[in-house]
């Protein structure tokens, strides 16, 4: 019989970074309960948001799944083994390290401001006196409140749904993990006092670095809860961006390939740091070189640079007219700089 499953995934659910938020965020859990539930983004996880609380569990999950969690047993010489709890026993004690043994918990305030960052808003940190619930920012000139609710059913949700109508006199932002807990009377509620609701899941992306990324530009996203707001095009931001690359190229005298037909390829056409190298003859290491000079020229990471992809030819053709003005301008700026040298 079924002795234990604290917090373990059940058994017909596929594993769920979002869902494992939601379920798991509030409590303690060994690493082996938040890989159950995090599956593939385990490992980015633990290294970017979960913390050791350097507390011991009393109970491990199973490997074998026979049914219960192993009791945590120190031997004599010191060595820690699971204990079977099953009635009749099922299976053997195994030995279980100090790693495997300690509790950890999400970072909470960490995740929240990653949040807060990855949808460009204006950093706040307020705990509201509802369960699992902050302001985690501001969006827009006028100070669109963003609250974040981490919630594992949908009567919590719906309180604090509620509660935040009731507090706020304005429209706000709500952000949940996912939007599973969303029914037909907190969505009511929130169309009402004209919220927006956004989940996580479906408008964050997991970068492999361990970073967020927004499937869309955030001021896009949240424009239709601030009309009177304005946030500068994407694309007014991506010619910005390009300016800055094509600038590399003009500023230092860069072998082929150039900055800027690397950052074509790779964030242009989404090709990868080989199919760019094969693609200019050259070894990955020169294209790598060319993404880190990305990288440090605009502050973002080349692969969320992506993200400007559809604006790019638009930009790169109004970019070459205007380039030509550029550079009789640079060598304008140039004289004038040597003569006052003289
Ligand atoms: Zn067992
Ligand atoms: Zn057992």
């Amino acid at each position: 019989m079924c002795a234990r499953r604290n917090g373990q995934l059940p058994a017909d659910m596929p594993p769920n970074i979002w869902r494992a938020l939601e379920t798991l965020a509030d409590g303690n859990h060994v690493a082996a309960v938040w890989e159950q539930w995090s599956g593939d983004h385990f490992d980015l996880l633990r290294t970017h948001f979960l913390r050791d609380t350097e507390k011991r569990a009393g109970y491990v999950p199973c490997p074998l799944g026979c049914g219960c969690e192993h009791r945590i047993h120190q031997r004599a010489n010191g060595a820690l083994v699971g204990v079977c709890q099953c009635d009749p026993w099922n299976c053997e004690d195994f030995p279980v390290t100090p790693a495997e043994a300690s509790l950890l918990a999400w970072n909470l305030p960490k995740f929240a401001r990653a949040v807060s960052k990855v949808f460009d808003c204006d950093l706040r940190e307020t705990r509201l006196p509802l369960p699992m619930t902050w302001q985690i920012g501001a969006k827009f000139s006028t100070g669109v409140p963003v609250f974040l609710t981490i919630q594992n059913e949908r009567a919590s949700f719906c309180q604090v749904v509620a509660d935040l109508v009731a507090r706020q006199r304005a429209r706000f932002i709500l952000l949940a993990p996912t939007g599973r807990l969303l029914d037909a009377s907190s969505r009511e509620l929130l169309a009402g006092a004209r919220a927006g609701f956004f989940d996580l899941e479906s408008n964050l992306v997991w970068l492999p670095t361990g970073k967020l990324h927004p499937k869309v530009r955030p001021g896009e996203l949240f424009q239709p809860f601030a009309p009177d707001a304005t946030e500068p095009a994407p694309e007014t931001v991506f010619a910005g961006i390009f300016a800055l690359i094509e600038k590399l190229d003009a500023d230092e005298s860069i072998k082929d390939p150039s900055v800027i037909r690397v950052f074509r390829l790779y964030c242009g056409q989404g090709l990868g740091a080989q199919e760019v190298a094969t693609k200019c003859g050259c070894v990955k290491a020169t294209v790598l070189n060319r993404l880190n000079r990305i990288r440090k020229a605009t502050g973002q990471d080349p692969q969320e640079l992506r993200a400007y992809s559809p604006y790019f030819n638009k930009v790169e053709e109004a970019m070459t007219e205007a380039k030509a003005a550029y550079i009789h301008r640079k060598s304008l700026v140039h004289d004038i700089e040597e003569r006052e040298s003289e």
